[in-house]
């Protein structure tokens, strides 16, 4: 194990741990990755079942651009790796995560039949890259959930090709997807979508007085 992918290892540990806290990877749900290196494509990448509570530096699998398993591991990649490879390769993404949140959940099937959630007006807007006003309208995919993941991963493609400008999607009672150019960017992404998402939940829940 290289200094930098243990590093990266130790940090996406870290920031499994504070998603788990927070209620985004119960259950082993979810999964993280981060570019180790582009040529060839080398990907850090969580193990399948690992409560991620509990995920360790160590547990952290290697797998090439197929999502097979290049480093001394006996564990299996996560089943949604394809998904992983497909957003570095179309967006040029250094990490990308994925949490299970209940608000992500909810939003993303009563959305569902508009194809996207609508997210505009927020401040909190602002900490998506290339954002710099509350003004900016976000428009957060939904796509239908399958387990055929290499099927899942063609429309992915597609997606992320017909919204250029989207940070994130989010596959339909399933979860929330998103990336950034480093692990930072990607966990902020992460951070301001729930936060988001949670909050058009909870307005629509409570309603005006
Ligand atoms: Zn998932």
């Amino acid at each position: 194990m290289t200094d930098s992918f243990f590093q990266l290892s130790a940090n996406l540990a870290s920031i499994a741990k504070g998603f788990h806290t927070r209620g985004w990877l119960l259950g082993t749900s979810g999964n993280l990755s981060a570019v180790v290196q582009r040529d060839p494509l080398r990907l850090a990448m969580s193990p399948s079942g690992i409560d991620k509570g509990e995920l360790t530096p160590e547990q952290l699998l290697t797998i090439d651009e197929n999502a097979r398993i290049v480093s001394n591991h006996n564990g299996k990649p996560s089943d949604e790796s394809l998904l992983h490879l497909r957003v570095v390769n179309d967006r040029g993404a250094g990490a990308v995560l994925h949490t299970h949140s209940i608000w992500n959940t909810i939003l993303s099937d009563l959305y569902a039949s508009d194809g996207g959630v609508k997210i505009e007006g927020y401040e909190m807007l602002k900490g998506l890259q290339g954002v710099r006003t509350h003004e900016h309208s976000e428009w957060l995919p939904i796509i239908e959930n399958s387990q055929d993941m290499p099927a899942l991963a063609e429309v992915v493609g597609k997606t992320l090709n017909e919204h250029k400008d989207a940070h994130g999607f989010l596959l339909r009672r399933h979860g929330l997807y998103s990336w950034g150019d480093t692990l930072a960017h990607a966990k902020r992404h992460i951070e301001i979508l729930e936060f988001l998402l949670e909050t058009m939940g909870r307005t629509s829940l409570i309603g005006k007085v």
